[in-house]
């Protein structure tokens, strides 16, 4: 598929030493940054394309550097996945989110929040006991945490990741293939691995409706989705015409721009269950 070059590009790039050493200074730098509180958690709203209502929240990490300021998360989590640092990073994440599920839950408010599992945490032996250990601790219903996975987590090595996706659909929590599309999963996995949905990578909706295959493989993964049971739901929805093109499709959720940008807490709270916006 087109974006293969891309990724390829992403793991194959030649490095300089500068890179390296540049690496090596942000990862020193994301340490301290973890102990000194310089992460913050965003979360964006997945919106039902049936009923307009916000059904759940992606939390989406950021870093705020008091010298560089903002970073990108695409700059500092290769760097973090590399180093083997993303394991503290991403327990922290999933801790951080739990949490705020777990407030939300106690008062009242269902929100189910997604959170992205990268290969390396998903890998790790106590992964499984730590997801449960986390969501006890806070004392969150399982199915309100859905792990955002991505192909090439699952493809890996198939037989053990299923055997792990067993065990965490046993605890009941939810779960997604991320950025779908873009890697190669094979149906007779899709079909064995107990996943509840799929995403469809915003690559795949740029160029809607106009883009004859973005759009033929957007209406072929939303019809792959409901042979195999799965919601479907969109990435990266900036216009009004993309999110009519999902809704026509038969798409079951956007996630976007076009609703609304990742936000604090509060601002989502906001946004999401202000009487006054509706
Ligand atoms: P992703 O999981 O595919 O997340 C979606 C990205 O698209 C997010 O970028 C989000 O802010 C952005 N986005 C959402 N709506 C739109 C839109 O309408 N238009 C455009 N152009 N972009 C949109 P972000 O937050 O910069 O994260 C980038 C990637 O970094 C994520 O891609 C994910 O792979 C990774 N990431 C972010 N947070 C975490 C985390 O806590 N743990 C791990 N392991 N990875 C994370
Ligand atoms: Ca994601
Ligand atoms: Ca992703
Ligand atoms: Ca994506």
């Amino acid at each position: 598929v087109k974006e293969s070059g891309r990724s390829a590009y992403r793991f194959h790039r030649p490095r300089r030493d500068v890179d390296l050493l540049a690496r090596m200074r942000l990862d020193h730098d994301m340490r301290q940054a973890l102990t000194a509180g310089q992460f913050a958690l965003r979360y964006q709203p997945q919106v039902s394309l049936g009923s307009g209502q916000v059904v759940g929240a992606e939390a989406l990490i950021r870093w705020r550097d008091p010298l560089r300021g903002d970073i990108p998360p695409v700059q500092f989590i290769p760097v973090a996945e590399e180093s083997g640092f993303i394991v503290a990073m991403g327990d922290w994440v999933l801790q951080r989110a739990v949490e705020q599920a777990a407030q939300w839950w106690r008062a009242g408010r269902r929100m189910p929040v997604a959170v992205n599992v990268s290969a390396l945490q998903f890998q790790q032996a106590r992964f499984v006991e730590l997801v449960d250990q986390t969501l006890r601790a806070a004392r969150l219903p399982a199915e309100l945490l859905e792990l955002e996975l991505t192909e090439s987590i699952l493809l890996r090595d198939a037989d053990e990741a299923l055997r792990r996706l067993e065990q965490l659909a046993a605890l009941g929590v939810g779960m997604s293939i991320d950025d779908f599309g873009t890697g190669y999963s094979s149906l007779a996995y899709l079909k064995r691995f107990p996943i509840q949905r799929l995403k469809i990578d915003r690559s795949f909706v740029r160029g809607l409706p106009d883009d004859g295959s973005d759009a033929g493989i957007v209406n072929a993964i939303v019809q792959m989705g409901s042979a195999l049971n799965l919601n479907v739901i969109a990435e990266g929805v900036e216009t009004e015409a993309q999110r009519e093109f999902l809704r026509a499709a038969g798409c079951d959720e956007f996630q976007g721009y076009l609703f609304a940008r990742p936000m604090d807490a509060a601002a989502f709270e906001e946004r999401v269950w202000s009487e006054v916006a509706q």
